[in-house]
C-alpha cells in the first residue's frame, strides 16, 4: 500500500490547524540570552546599536518595543537617529546616504558597540545591500551585508538574517521535518525570501521559490508540504493555495487599516492546513529574540578577540 504524504492528504473541513506560536520559544531565547548577556558582559553589558533613517510610525514603535526588550534580556541599546529635525521641511525628514554609511562605518569601528542594525524603511532609492556593507560582518547582527549573505550562501559561519532564521526556529520547535520534504517560499526579497531558501535547502528541503511574476502561484504552493509566506500582501494566500495538511508559517505582517495586524495568510487557511503560524504572535517575536541572541554572540566574539584567545 502507498504511503500518502502529510502535505497532499485528502482535503477536510473546518478549523483543524495546529498554531504554530512562537511566544513560547521566543521567551526561551530571552531568558538564554539574558544568561549568556552575564556571562559575555565582561565588565559592560553587549550592547546592540540601531540606526534610524526615516520617520516611519511602523518602524518607530518597532525600535522602542525592540530597546525594552534588550533592555529586560540585559543587552543595552542605542538608538542613532539620523532623520534631520526640520518639521518646516517635511520633504527632508530622510537621512543622507552619506549621513548612514558615515554613522555605519563609525559605529562598525566603535569598540563598545557589538552589534549594529540599519533600520529600514531607508530614504527612497537607497539600497540595503549597499548601505549594509558598511556594517562590520563581525557586527552584523542582522545579517544585512552581502558578506554575511554570501557566507550563509556558501555554509560558512555568519549571522543570518534574523526573520529567516526565526523561521527555520519556528519550525524547528515545532518539530516539523524538513528533510527531503518539498517546500516552497513566497517571496524573494534578500532579508527573508532568499535567505530562508537558503536554510531551508541547509536542512535538506527541496525548495521552489515564488515571487510576484510566478505564474499561477497556487498550482505552485499546493506543491508545498511546508510553505512559508513573506510577501507582504495581506490574504494572498487563501485556502486554495494550501494542501491539505500542509505547515504554513506566515511571515507576512501587514497593518490593518484602524489597528492591528495582518498575515499574508487568510485565517481560513486554518481550516485546510495542518498547521499554521499565527500573525501576530508567531515569527514576529522569535525574529526580535534571535536578532539580540545575535548580539550576546557578536559580543563573546568580540569579547574573545579582545583577550586573543
Ligand atoms: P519585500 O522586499 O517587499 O519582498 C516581497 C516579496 O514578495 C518580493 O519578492 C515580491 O516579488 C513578492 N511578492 C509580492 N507580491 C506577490 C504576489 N502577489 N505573488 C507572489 N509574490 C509576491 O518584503 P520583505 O522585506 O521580504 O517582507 C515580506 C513580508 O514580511 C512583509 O510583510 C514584511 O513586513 C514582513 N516581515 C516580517 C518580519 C517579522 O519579523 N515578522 C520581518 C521582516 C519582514 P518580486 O520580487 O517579484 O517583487
Amino acid at each position: 500500500m502507498s504511503s500518502v504524504p502529510e502535505g497532499r492528504a485528502a482535503a477536510r473541513s473546518g478549523p483543524a490547524a495546529r498554531e504554530l506560536s512562537g511566544r513560547e520559544l521566543a521567551a526561551e531565547i530571552r531568558a538564554a540570552t539574558a544568561r549568556a548577556a552575564e556571562l559575555t558582559a565582561a565588565g559592560r553589558p553587549p550592547r546592540l546599536a540601531v540606526v534610524v533613517a526615516t520617520a516611519d510610525e511602523a518602524s518607530t514603535w518597532y525600535v522602542r518595543s525592540l530597546a525594552r526588550t534588550a533592555v529586560k534580556a540585559g543587552i543595552a541599546c542605542d538608538v542613532t537617529d539620523l532623520i534631520p529635525n526640520e518639521p518646516d521641511r517635511p520633504e527632508s525628514q530622510q537621512a543622507t546616504l552619506v549621513g548612514i554609511r558615515d554613522a555605519l562605518a563609525t559605529l562598525s569601528g566603535d569598540p563598545a558597540v557589538d552589534g549594529i542594525l540599519l533600520q529600514t524603511p531607508l530614504p527612497g532609492g537607497a539600497r540595503l545591500a549597499e548601505l549594509a556593507s558598511f556594517i562590520d560582518p563581525a557586527k552584523d547582527v542582522d545579517g544585512a551585508n552581502p558578506v554575511s549573505l554570501g557566507r550563509l550562501m556558501t555554509g560558512l559561519p555568519a549571522f543570518a538574517p534574523a526573520t529567516a532564521a526565526a523561521v527555520l526556529a519556528l519550525l524547528d520547535h515545532h518539530q516539523v521535518a524538513l528533510s527531503g520534504r518539498r517546500a516552497v517560499v513566497v517571496g524573494r526579497s534578500a532579508v527573508v525570501g532568499k535567505p530562508v531558501a537558503q536554510l531551508l535547502i541547509g536542512r535538506d528541503a527541496t525548495v521552489t521559490v515564488c515571487h510576484s511574476r510566478t505564474v499561477d502561484l497556487a498550482s505552485v504552493t499546493r506543491e508545498a508540504e511546508v510553505l512559508v509566506v513573506a510577501a507582504g500582501r495581506a490574504g494572498l494566500i487563501g485556502p486554495g493555495h494550501v494542501a491539505a495538511g500542509a505547515t504554513v508559517v506566515d511571515v507576512g505582517t501587514n497593518a490593518v487599516l484602524g489597528g492591528g495586524l495582518a498575515g499574508d495568510v487568510d485565517p481560513a487557511v486554518a481550516g485546510v492546513a495542518g498547521a499554521l503560524s499565527p500573525v501576530p504572535g508567531g515569527v514576529g517575536p522569535v525574529t526580535t529574540a534571535l536578532l539580540l541572541r545575535h548580539v550576546t554572540e557578536a559580543a563573546s566574539g568580540s569579547v574573545e578577540a579582545a583577550s586573543g584567545s
